[in-house]
């Protein structure tokens, strides 16, 4: 399955939803973790939510993440339902409301968290 989000170069976050039980998901998968059932429901998200976690990233994992450092990443409950990790703006705190923004960086495009 192919879903119009970030991933595929498209401004969006998008949950996945079951219409047999309900489950809500964000990981890409064409049936639900919980009971099965195949071609699931993409609902465009409102990219808002509240940060969970927070980290600074002081390494970059390869060459064309290096100019980028220090970046902010953080984990976040979208008010789908689902928690996502992504980047977000340098002093994004755990608590805050957030909204996604989406920005290219190290060449792709990447959701950004900013307090709302
Ligand atoms: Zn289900």
């Amino acid at each position: 399955m192919t879903v119009a989000d970030w991933t595929t170069g498209e401004p969006q976050l998008v949950v996945l939803s079951c219409g047999g039980c309900g489950n809500v998901w964000y990981f890409q998968r064409p049936f639900c973790p919980r009971c099965g059932r195949l071609d699931p429901d993409e609902v465009a998200s409102a990219g808002r939510g509240r940060v969970v976690a927070t980290t600074v990233v002081h390494r970059a994992p390869s060459d064309e993440w290096r100019p980028l450092v220090p970046y902010t990443l953080v984990l976040v409950d979208l008010d789908e339902g689902v928690r996502v990790m992504a980047h977000a703006a340098s002093g994004t705190a755990i608590g805050d409301t957030v909204g996604a923004t989406f920005e290219e960086r190290a060449g792709r495009l990447v959701p950004v968290f900013t307090p709302a």
